[in-house]
């Protein structure tokens, strides 16, 4: 029998909804001029899935999609099913640390407007695309009366990510200055795991929740992590994501979770994407797995979406501050 909600810890779940034409543009190919995408596949199957494992979550949204015509009624519906929408900048550049003022209020006020018209809600909290943020984007948030932010990635593994994207990434890909902090630095691993308030200026805060990892090393234990272990084993996958919940329960960590599209999307319905880890297993076995662990999630934590965890954290006691540090470029190879 499970405890009564009021008692239980709680764990939120959110998806960062990056399209096809996002994940080519990341990567330097130049189709994603195009917009190709998979979401009139994809939303309904990932809505259909959230659904057989009973949770509602936070999807965090790209401005360029909710604006299109043609996805207007799909985004209608991840609303109408109960999920929260979550602002996830307008045209998904990983170097949002790069932007002036200027451009980030223009970012986050467009893709604000555009989630708005096509759900029917107002987004309250915000991802950077690659985890990317500065001090001014805070600002822009605050004033602009945000509940939480999300795109922290407390993790050692970021220069790793990198090193695999650009062995990966098109050809001719140049490392940018933009592309330089990808996925962010060796430093990010120093950041927090618990939530805490950044300090901001004219009294201001904003709450930060970080994706969550595994506390102490700091290693990530989101979807497509335990998809890449249920590779070798589905077993030991299970057995992973168990330790990383116990590391959570240990430590007092209420885990802030994380899907992405190609958790629930098989190879065979995104071809283009084949060249990332897990797109040779199939969208059924992906969706089949994502439930077994929403159920092994559920055992030891209420799921909610971002805003209800954010407000709870708010109405307990007093969190640590923070002062926005600056996220310097930081050169990698040149
Ligand atoms: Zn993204």
């Amino acid at each position: 029998m499970s405890e009564p909600a009021s008692t239980r810890a709680l764990a939120s779940v959110s998806l960062d909804l990056d399209d096809l034409w996002s994940y080519l543009k990341i990567r330097g190919d130049s189709r994603w001029e195009s917009r190709p995408s998979y979401l009139p596949l994809f939303i309904p199957r990932a809505l259909d899935a959230l659904d057989e494992a009973g949770v509602r979550i936070t999807f965090f949204i790209v401005g360029a999609d909710a604006a299109l015509d043609r996805n207007r009624d799909a985004m209608a519906t991840i609303v109408a099913r109960g999920h929260e929408p979550g602002n996830h900048s307008f045209e998904h550049e990983s170097w949002l640390h790069l932007y002036s003022r200027a451009q980030l209020e223009e970012e986050v006020s467009s893709a604000e407007r555009a989630i708005s018209a096509a759900t029917g809600a107002r987004p309250i909290g915000f991802r950077g695309p690659g985890y990317s943020w500065s001090h001014t984007l805070l600002e822009v948030l605050a004033e602009r009366g945000y509940l939480y932010d999300a795109s922290t990635l407390p993790t050692y593994l970021g220069p790793l990510a990198r090193a695999y994207y650009f062995a990966t990434a098109a050809r001719g890909m140049k490392k940018t200055a933009e592309r330089s902090t990808l996925f962010g630095t060796f430093a990010d691993g120093l950041r927090p795991i618990r939530p805490y308030r950044w300090r901001l200026g004219a009294d201001r805060t904003l709450l930060e929740i970080p994706v969550s990892t595994i506390p102490g090393v700091k290693t990530p234990f989101h979807l497509s992590y335990l998809l890449y272990l249920s590779r070798f084993s589905e077993t030991l996958a299970i057995t992973y994501l168990r330790t990383a919940i116990t590391a959570c329960r240990i430590a007092g960590v209420e885990p802030s979770y994380l899907l992405h599209p190609l958790d629930l999307l098989g190879g065979e319905e995104a071809p283009e994407l084949s060249f990332f880890p897990g797109m040779d297993l199939s969208g059924e076995r992906k969706r089949a797995f994502f439930v077994k662990v929403m159920r092994v999630l559920g055992e030891h934590f209420e799921i909610v979406n971002m805003s209800t965890h954010a407000r709870a954290i708010l109405s307990r006691a007093r969190l640590a501050t923070r002062v926005p540090d600056a996220k310097a470029p930081v050169a990698v190879g040149g």
